[in-house]
């Protein structure tokens, strides 16, 4: 399958969030142009053949299987050997395979935070990308609000850069200083209002909900019903409403132990809202964003329009192949799933000294790659997974692989069946991860069968 979609990773950050695990690090914009000099590097071997790389190494070692980005971490199985045995090292990359043409239609500056790049670093990044887009390609750039101004924006849009995702987390001051953002709620409007008088006529917030309570905020502290966890967060979404965005995405809060949030949660400084109560949280958003207007086409993501999808995150949600370039980037091509070495300097002196900046590849079966499908597909709450889809991907009926996870969840009414499609209901969004371990479990059945 050709890549449909190339992610660039930019690492740098001018300060670390409290509540961040990303492979992202304060204090290396200082790395940024040779940084930058790497991705071209990279860029220029595409394209390039996993399989066709492999067969020439002829070696062999074991690999495990990992998640896709962040957000697309349910995919991490528990670790499977796979059928294949590969050593990152044997795995030829850069390779330039000649005759192996790749035009993808979308390309993603994520990060980190991609708008630290200056006007000469996006332009020579998308330069070395011209070869590989179609026309009218989706070029995102994710951008701090605090590291934004009207010249910048502008020069991005003259650049060919055709959509904004403005990293806004929450209109709530209190609420971004706890998170250590760096910009304040009005800093994220002016951004927004600037990003509109550039150009950009489509553009995306991010926000985050089931944040925690502040103990110098009486309103998250009175009465034990959650009023001001849903009161700030409703606030929040009135304003970003306000504003008519093309796009949202509402992320529950993660959070990992190992970061300052997660620990001072642990240390009982800070204290979540319960389950139900970001479940709450969730239907208010669903609630409020209909009224608006916005379609609800994946479990965090509404689009004001189908033209305002994100056509860049479809190819993740779709299961279909994409490249990652930069420090700890993920891919997926010609079945193999394989990721960077997430430390920016040890990526910057591999590609200097022209060695590959792979660290890990793993063959994904057919088992796999059907349950990610399906686990993918089903966070497409409007189109689901379709069953003439899955027939010719897989050369199977989906009712015959999954017949029992399918069953059990149209009765628990975590399901939907449409004919055509099965998708989530509404329960089933709350309750994803518990419909998605399903087809876990029968990958691996499948594959201790074999
Ligand atoms: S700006 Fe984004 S990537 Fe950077 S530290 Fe904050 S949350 Fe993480």
């Amino acid at each position: 399958m050709a890549a449909q979609s190339v992610y660039v990773h930019i690492p740098c950050c001018r300060a670390k969030c409290a509540y961040c695990d990303f492979n992202s690090f304060a204090g290396l914009e200082g790395y940024l142009a040779p940084y930058v000099a790497a991705l071209v590097r990279e860029i220029e071997s595409f394209p390039f053949s996993p399989s066709e790389a492999l067969l020439q190494a002829n070696e062999s070692v074991h690999g495990r299987e990992r998640g896709v980005r962040q957000d697309l971490s349910f995919v991490s199985a528990p670790s499977v050997v796979s059928p294949v045995e590969i050593t990152p090292h044997s795995f030829i990359h850069p390779m330039k395979v000649p005759g192996k043409e790749t035009r993808v239609s979308t390309v993603y500056f994520g990060g980190g935070t991609p708008s630290l790049l200056s006007l000469d670093q996006v332009q020579r990044l998308l330069g070395a990308l011209s070869s590989l887009l179609v026309e009218n390609a989706e070029v995102t750039l994710e951008a701090n609000p605090g590291t934004l101004d009207y010249d910048y924006l502008r020069g991005l849009r003259g650049l060919g850069v055709n959509r904004l995702s403005l990293g806004v987390q929450s209109f709530d001051d209190a609420l971004l200083q706890a998170m250590g953002r760096i910009h304040s709620a009005r800093e994220a409007l002016e951004a927004y209002y600037q990003a509109r008088e550039a150009g950009f006529d489509n553009v995306n917030l991010d926000l985050i909900y089931g944040l925690p309570g502040l103990p110098d905020v009486p309103e998250f502290n009175s009465g034990t019903s959650g009023e001001g966890y849903l009161a700030r967060w409703n606030d929040t979404l009135s304003r970003a409403l306000a504003l008519q965005p093309d796009h949202l995405s509402l992320y529950a809060l993660t959070l990992e132990p190992d970061t300052p949030m997660g620990a001072a949660v642990a240390s009982g400084q800070l204290s979540l809202p319960d389950e139900d109560l970001v479940a709450d949280m969730y239907v208010l958003a669903e609630e409020l964003l209909e009224q608006a207007g916005y379609a609800h086409y994946e479990i965090s993501n509404w689009a004001h329009s189908e033209t305002r999808e994100c056509r860049h995150n479809l190819t993740y949600w779709r299961n279909q192949a994409y490249v990652g370039f930069g420090a700890g980037a993920h891919s997926y091509l010609d079945g193999y799933r394989y990721h960077n070495v997430p430390n920016p300097l040890e990526y910057i002196a591999r590609l200097e000294r022209g060695e590959s900046p792979v660290d890990e590849v793993s063959f994904t079966s057919k088992e796999t790659e059907m349950a990610e499908t399906m686990m993918l597909g089903l966070r497409l709450t409007r189109e689901g997974v379709r069953r003439a889809a899955f027939r010719e991907r897989f050369g199977r009926e989906l009712d015959e692989a999954y017949a029992v996870p399918v069953q059990e969840l149209v009765a628990l009414g975590l399901l939907e069946d449409l004919g055509e499609a099965i998708r989530l209901t509404p329960r089933g969004r709350l309750l994803g991860n518990e419909a998605f371990a399903r087809f876990l479990v029968c990958e691996h059945q499948a594959a201790d069968s074999r």
